[in-house]
Formats: structure tokens, sequence, C-alpha cells
């Protein structure tokens, strides 16, 4: 079976998971921090926050910028769980912005007219979430402006887009948002087996992230508050300051991220060079092909293409075929668990049309142009 998408792992990467084996620190050692800043460094961002998975840092995220009970997150409905899961974690409320019919991202027409319509309600946004979808980047600009007039605070959802460019500068820079959030799952554009990061350029928020992530403790004196014992000073000494959690990433798998961002360009480009591939040769069969722009740089974590006819019955002709093909969202709002709260289908007809016609074909660096050719001919199969 060709997957839709797969880690990339070299003798290098080995090699950096087993010194760290073999040294003093497991976890809480020197791997974290420099995999922080050179990711950091990376986006052209001041702090990096590392953690255990995207959802942990979209967490904090959302408690960072003091999400709360009574507030209202907004996500795209075309997305994981995770980017709408994050508000109720904190006892926010969700809602959805539907989509850009051509990008498939949050759309901002429709963001600034529910935003009109909120206002008048009195139930504004605190965040709103917009996700690269597939590695294309949102149109932050529209956001950030929209985010200024109304008082939200953004979290972009980079968890398909590390390595992607908006307006000829890196996603996760925070020109246009309060935090980014990374994820380092193995499908993803590179990998900590399991693991995330955020970006920030505000070293307030950086710092509340990094609390959050060990408990709330801080070992900083100048961060405590009064003294228990009069022991703010002695080298045991740490205090809880709020409830935080342990969301932490270890040393081993900051070594494999540190070794893996080394060929994230290279990653990219040559997810950029099947990607076009793919245009060539799917180009007269009756599909719509995901959408690009010279604008913004895709990093490309998904080939999404839009069937027609039965969905489902090309979607098992390719799986039959060894293609192992998926579809990426089910609309967020449709999940029982969020139908709950009173959304029903139809509420976001955009994201739900993409979604019945969505087919993710296999996307990674190793996929070779033979595989390639055996995915394109399954489908032009599967079409005939
Ligand atoms: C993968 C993913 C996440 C969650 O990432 P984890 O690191 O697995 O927690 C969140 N949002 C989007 C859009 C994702 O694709």
């Amino acid at each position: 079976m060709i997957p839709y998408g797969r880690q990339a792992i070299t003798e290098a990467d080995i090699a950096a998971v087993t010194a760290v084996l073999r040294s003093d620190f497991l976890t809480q050692g020197p791997a974290v921090p420099r995999f922080e800043q050179a990711v950091a460094a990376y986006c052209g961002a001041a702090h990096g926050v590392a953690v255990n998975s995207a959802t942990s840092a979209l967490h904090l995220a959302c408690l960072a910028l003091g999400l709360g009970p009574g507030d209202w997150l907004w996500t795209s409905p075309n997305t994981f769980v995770a980017s709408a899961n994050c508000g109720r974690y904190c006892g926010a409320r969700v809602d959805f912005v539907d989509i850009d019919p051509r990008t498939y991202n949050l759309d901002p027409a429709a963001l600034a007219t529910k935003l009109e319509a909120a206002e008048r309600l009195g139930r504004l946004p605190k965040v709103v979430v917009p996700v690269h979808f597939a590695g294309q980047p949102c149109d932050l600009a529209a956001i950030a402006a929209l985010a200024r007039r109304f008082g939200f605070r953004v979290i972009e959802d980079a968890s398909h887009a590390i390595g992607g460019r908006y307006q000829g500068e890196p996603i996760g820079n925070g020109r246009f948002s309060d935090i980014t959030v990374f994820s380092f799952h193995p499908v993803k554009l590179i990998t900590t087996g399991e693991g995330g990061l955020a970006t920030t350029n505000d070293p307030a928020l950086a710092a509340r992230l990094a609390r959050l992530r060990s408990h709330g403790i801080s070992r900083d004196p100048a961060e405590m508050r009064g003294e228990i014992l009069g022991e703010r000073e002695a080298p045991w000494y740490y205090q809880q300051l709020e409830l935080g959690f342990n969301y932490r990433l270890t040393d081993i798998q900051a070594a494999l991220g540190y070794s893996q961002l080394q060929r994230l360009d290279d990653y990219v480009a040559r997810r950029q060079r099947l990607a076009e591939r793919y245009d060539r040769l799917l180009a007269d069969l009756p599909l719509r092909l995901p959408y690009r722009d010279s604008a913004h740089l895709s990093a490309l974590h998904l080939y999404p293409v839009q069937v027609p006819g039965d969905r489902r019955r090309v979607f098992d002709a390719l799986r039959a075929a060894g293609i192992g093909v998926n579809v990426h969202y089910i609309p967020v709002h449709t999940q029982p668990d969020y139908a709950r709260f009173g959304f029903l289908h139809g509420d976001f007809p955009v994201a739900e049309a993409y979604y019945e016609r969505a087919i993710s074909l296999p996307l990674y660096p190793l996929l070779t142009e033979p595989e390639q050719d055996q995915v394109v001919a399954a489908l032009r199969d599967a079409l005939a």
C-alpha cells in the first residue's frame, strides 16, 4: 500500500536520537531548547516553546491568551478536530466560519460578515484559529485587519504549514498573529514521533506557555509571589503559580526534530516537484486540483483533489488498487460531539460540499515517480 503520507527517517536522525540515549538527559536537557531556538530562528520568530503535540500547543495557546468560560473560539470546519477542541478544553464555546471555495481555508469575507453579526449580539470571539489547510497559507493580512477592528486574538494552526511562506516570509514569524502552532506527528512536514511547538514574538506569552507546559511551576525568583517559608532563593525551591500540565517534549524527540529540521526546505521542495508533476499528469482528468498561487508558498502537506460523481466508489477503487488515499476533513461541526451544541448539517455548506468530493492523494518526500505514476494510473482507471 502506498500511504497518503509518511515520515522520512535518515541515518543522521537515528544517530541524533541514539546520541541523546547515550547522554545524561532523556528529558529537560539541552536538546529541547536547541530545537526551540532552531525552529524560532527558521520561522523568524522571537520565541519557540516545544510541547508533546500540536493539540497541547493549541490548548496552551488558548490558555495563555486568556480564553475561558463564557468566551468564544472560532475556527474553520475544514480541519482536524484539535483546532476546535482546544477552545472546549478551556471551557469556551466553539463556532465555525465557512471556507473559501477556492483555497479551502477560512474565508475572510465570511469571517467579516459573521463578526458584524456577532458584534450586534455582543458575542464576539476572543480567539480565532485560522488553519493553513494542506499547507496553503490563509489570508493572514485580512484576518489580522479584522482582529484589530474587532479585538480578537489569532492563533495560526500551522500543523500543515511549517516550511511554507506567506507573502515571501516564513509561516510562524508572527507578523499577523499572536501565536503559531506546528505539529510534528509523523505524517506532517517534519516529525518528532509525537510533538508540537508554538512560536510567538511576545516574551510574556512565551514564558506563560513554558510554565503551563510544566505544571504551572516556576523556578524563577523574579516570578514568585510572596514567600512561603522564606526559601525563595533556595536551590530546591519552586512555586506553582497556576494550574498547568505535563505537556513536555523529551530530549529524544527534540533531537529527532532538530535533525529533521535541517532537511525541511529540501522536503518542501520535493513536495513541490511532486505536486507540480501531479498537476501535469492529472490535467486532462475531470478533477479539481488543489489551489496554489505564486504570492505564497504552500508547504504541501496534502494534495487534495475534488472528484466528480461517486466519491465512495473512487475511494474504494483506489484503496483496492493499493493506494492509501484518505479524506481531509470531515467538517468538525458534523461530529456527534459537536452536534450536541446545536450544529446542523447545512450550517457550513462550502466546507460540506468540499468534503463530499475530497480525496487526498499520496504526497510525501520519499514518494517515487514510479509510485506516483501508479497513483495516477489507478485514479485514471477509477474515473473511467
Ligand atoms: C495534526 C493536526 C493537529 C494535531 O496535531 P497533533 O500533533 O497530532 O496533536 C491539529 N490541527 C491540524 C490541522 C492537524 O492537521
